[in-house]
């Protein structure tokens, strides 16, 4: 595994379609970069709410077999990633359950940062989680909600929880979405003929040919039925703090995320990271393929040639079988080789997104001298990432991030560089236009705009630290 922060998760649902369960196979199946542990598709059609969750890739998870076994008009899907340890299927989305306001099934992309709190008091109140994610949280509080319907009860368990959420749930006729407040985390709406189409990122309408019609506005729940959809706005308003590293990292660059294009936003950081941090130098190098646009725009910029000189290898699966002998460095080479003809006697600038602990560009920058390089120049997308997410991005503690604890001189000297040099946060916002305003930045700043229990270790750790406790009863 590279040293990158991860997205934790993406979803999809679609209303009003024959195939309503291929469909979210394929939109899954676009939005497999948001989550690779495991993946699943809750389905009605219109009698019961039926579900196929697995561990692992949306298309070694999912055969036709599979996909009948959850037949109906409407579903909505989910892929996940989850932090090592906890990687275990009663956490794989989405959960369903039988209430008394009928089955739901609920799939969520975020954190929230209240879990724990809301789950300690449920747990005092007799109730029995069937998983460790933060999600479920949400399902016992709409079971326990005495609102007269359905949507009423949705909106009061919402109301409970903070933090990051973009939701996607089902019933046995509906499908509803929902998003915070803040607008943390991205879901667009779309069309497919007379289908209702809800997803992460646009790229999963593209390839099921829908339409983008436009997002989910921040603390907007929509249902959609038979009758058609409504919005509800049942929040009150709140700063907008859309996930910047949607746009620096996260999202494919050929969606729209927040209602701007990725490829457009991560190439003008390049753009912006050049006229910053120039160099003299022979050549661009991206290394594949989260610092493709950036070294485009950086390129473009500085007039300095781009060229393709790490090569990254796409069938890597999951496991592969290590020879006895020690190989330096053999995970980085497993997924990266580097083009010795691009390389070889070259001043090299290496474009990359981030650097989290330091560890795999440190390899990278070696790679890249040991192909024959004469000047090792490292710029980063974005600026130093000195604290940890709470919005639904797997990050370590602060103490293992590289830029929170040592100065750019020391990561230079760390990854053996000649020079290290990031964005500014300026820079990173200028590239997101008039928008800026509505960015999160907090793990650039450590500035946060939704409070978090101040335990870092305990939150960030949360479902492992959970996991443990059920297994040492
Ligand atoms: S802290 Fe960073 S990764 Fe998390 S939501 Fe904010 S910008 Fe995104």
């Amino acid at each position: 595994m590279l040293d990158k922060l991860h997205e934790e998760c993406g979803v999809f649902g679609i209303f009003g379609h024959p195939e309503a369960a291929k469909m979210t196979y394929l939109g899954l199946y676009a939005l497999q970069h948001r989550g690779q542990e495991s993946a699943g598709i809750a389905a009605s059609d219109g009698q019961q709410v039926r579900v196929s969750r697995a561990m692992g890739y949306v298309a070694d998870t999912f055969d036709s077999a599979a996909l009948a076994n959850v037949p109906g008009t409407l579903a909505i899907g989910h892929v996940r990633y989850s932090t090592s340890g906890e990687s275990k299927l009663s956490n794989a989305q989405p959960i369903v359950i039988d209430c008394v306001h009928g089955q739901i099934a609920i799939c969520h992309n975020g954190n929230l940062v209240n879990a724990r709190e809301l789950r300690n008091e449920l747990v005092g109140h007799g109730s029995i989680f069937q998983s460790s994610s933060d999600t479920e949280v949400v399902l016992h509080l709409y079971a326990r909600s005495k609102a007269a319907n359905l949507e009423d009860a949705i909106v009061e368990s919402v109301s409970q929880v903070q933090g990051a959420y973009s939701l996607a749930m089902l019933t046995r006729d509906r499908m509803v979405a929902v998003r915070d407040p803040h607008g943390f985390r991205p879901l667009a709406l779309g069309r497919l003929d007379d289908a209702v189409v809800i997803c992460s990122e646009t790229c999963a309408m593209d390839l099921i040919g829908a339409t983008y019609v436009r997002d989910v506005e921040p603390g907007e729940v929509l249902v959609v039925s038979a009758a058609g959809i409504r919005s509800l706005k049942p929040f009150p308003p709140a700063p907008l703090a859309h996930c910047i590293f949607e746009h620096v990292y996260f999202a494919r660059p050929d969606s729209y995320v927040f209602g701007q294009s990725v490829n457009e936003v991560r190439t003008e950081l390049g753009r912006i990271l050049a006229r910053e941090q120039a160099v003299e130098a022979d050549v661009v190098v991206p290394v594949p393929d989260s610092g493709i646009c950036a070294a485009m725009g950086y390129a473009e910029e500085s007039g300095v040639p781009l060229r393709m000189g790490l090569i990254r290898n796409h069938y890597v699966g999951r496991t592969f079988i290590q020879p006895q002998a020690a190989i330096r460095n053999f995970g980085v080479k497993v997924k990266l080789n580097p083009v010795r003809s691009i390389l070889d006697g070259r001043r090299v600038i290496l474009v990359d997104d981030s650097i989290v602990r330091g560890t795999t560009s440190r390899k990278i920058v070696k790679m890249v001298r040991a192909a024959g390089a004469k000047e090792v120049h490292v710029r980063i997308s974005c600026p130093p990432t000195i604290s940890p997410c709470y919005y639904g991005v797997d990050t370590p503690q602060r103490s293992e991030l590289i830029a929170a604890t040592h100065s750019i001189e020391e990561i230079k000297t760390f990854l053996e560089a000649d020079s290290v040099a990031y964005l500014s946060l300026d820079g990173m916002l200028s590239a997101v236009g008039d928008q800026r305003g509505s960015y999160c930045s907090s793990c650039y700043t450590g500035r946060y705009p939704v409070e978090f229990p101040r335990d870092e270790a305990s939150y960030l750790q949360l479902v492992l630290k959970l996991d443990k406790e059920v297994a040492a009863k």
